[in-house]
């Protein structure tokens, strides 16, 4: 399918070639539409999945044909509700970069930096807003925003806000909502306490899913490295000297575990950075805009400083150590390997983490491929001693069919979605 297909205006299907896209993603296809016609929209898709257009370009088609029903142009007419700061930066760069071409003017708020500049801007008028939900409270408070005219509506991430801690704040901003208004409710995984905030937002929704986990893993290459926890520095090294590693985003559960593997590689001569939640936001912007222009080699993150860091052309992913959420393994791996790039996922076990790569193996329904040719190699870490699988599960069951499990990607457009990730062909979905 081509974005032609979708009825978009010139302005927009403009800006889109000129980002160099054609084939609009599954979330794309199956959601543009929904949200055109105006609907309530449950959406099942993580970040990598293209679900940032999916809203924000009929948000902007819808904005740009409707007139305001406000004469006041500091009246904002959508909101989107993201949790990090990260993710509502990338979201507004996105619509500065989709609405390049339209009159509509957007902005982003978040906190741990001064709001004086936020508030000067909104000042001047503001049809899009992205925000996060501290932020958006205290300017609320402050009076600086009403959301009295919102049209649309955005929770981003609900499942990460319920994570995160950020329920309470989501739902006071959901209690200072209009009554009437379009609602898009997005999240990676449903449990039942997510689905329950759904469906206080949304009226009647049209439920969309792609890209399961599963099939998110099995387009990436994946080997695991069985080693001591002593080991895990030097073997970090090696590999990235041994494989010529260009990017590598190295995971570990802790800021401390961050810091300390940061500084062990430039220690070596390996420039590496880290980032997490104790680094003030400027801090964090730097590491990020440093790995993304290629100054650093290496970022080390923990998990919830990572989500939603969009690194085009992110060669590896490193799990230094390795989740106890199996779900969160998927969520990593699946920062390599995106827009039909190749990724590789390394991951380094030590015995105090093989259940969790039993769960994990249980999660992908295969066992993750073990290296044993390496010089740091554990002695537990024989072919004889790695656990069969269990009996393969059902990676992730989502409540919903996806609406058109089906389709084509047409081979002849430049930028191919599935191109080397899958060898062309479409990843299956999660019946
Ligand atoms: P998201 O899931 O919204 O974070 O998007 C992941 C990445 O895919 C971003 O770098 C987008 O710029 C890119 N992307 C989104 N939609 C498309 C598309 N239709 N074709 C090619 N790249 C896309």
């Amino acid at each position: 399918m081509l974005f032609e297909q979708l009825n978009l205006i010139d302005p927009i299907l403009k800006a889109l070639i000129e980002e160099g896209y054609t084939n609009p993603t599954p979330i794309q296809q199956q959601a543009i539409p929904i949200v055109l016609e105006g609907r309530d929209l449950l959406g099942c898709a993580q970040t990598g999945t293209g679900k940032t257009a999916a809203f924000s370009v009929p948000i902007l088609q819808l904005l740009d044909g409707r007139p305001r029903n406000s004469r006041d142009p500091k009246n904002i007419r959508a909101l989107i509700l993201t949790p990090t700061r990260e993710l509502a930066i990338q979201i507004d760069e996105s619509i500065a970069a989709y609405g390049r071409h339209t009159n509509l003017r957007h902005t982003v708020i978040f906190g741990g930096v001064s709001q004086k500049p936020q508030t000067d801007t909104l000042g001047r008028g503001c049809d899009i807003l992205v925000a996060t939900p501290g932020r958006l409270l205290d300017l609320m408070q402050q009076r600086y925003i009403s959301l009295d005219q919102i049209e649309i509506f955005v929770l981003d991430e609900a499942d990460r806000m319920l994570d995160m801690g950020f329920i309470h704040d989501v739902r006071k901003v959901i209690a200072r909502l209009p009554a009437r208004r379009q609602s898009l409710f997005f999240s990676a995984t449903m449990p039942p306490e997510i689905m329950q905030l759904a469906d206080t937002i949304l009226t009647n929704p049209q439920k969309v899913a792609v890209t399961p986990p599963s099939t998110t893993v099995e387009a990436i290459r994946q080997e695991l490295y069985y080693v001591e926890k002593s080991d895990k520095r030097a073997l970090l090294a090696h590999l990235l000297n041994e494989h010529k590693v260009p990017s590598a985003l190295v995971f570990t559960r802790t800021k401390h575990g961050a810091d300390r593997v940061a500084k062990e590689l430039l220690r070596t001569g390996i420039k590496a950075e880290a980032i997490h939640g104790n680094k003030s936001q400027n801090a964090r912007q730097r590491a990020l805009s440093n790995f993304k222009s290629g100054q650093t080699r290496v970022l080390v993150a923990t998990d919830i400083a990572a989500r939603g860091i969009d690194v085009e052309n992110l060669s590896h992913v490193i799990n230094y150590e390795i989740p106890n959420i199996p779900e969160t393994y998927v969520h990593r791996i699946g920062r390599t390997g995106r827009a039909g790039a190749d990724g590789i996922a390394f991951s380094f076990c030590d015995t105090e983490e093989r259940a969790y790569i039993r769960d994990i193996h249980k999660l992908i329904a295969k066992p993750i491929p073990v290296v044993h040719d390496h010089p740091y190699v554990s002695a537990a870490g024989s072919p004889e001693s790695v656990a069969a699988p269990a009996k393969p599960i059902k990676p992730q069951q989502n409540n919903f069919q996806p609406r058109h499990p089906q389709g084509s990607s047409s081979q002849k457009n430049k930028k191919s979605w599935y191109g080397s990730r899958t060898g062309g062909k479409r990843p299956a979905f999660n019946s």
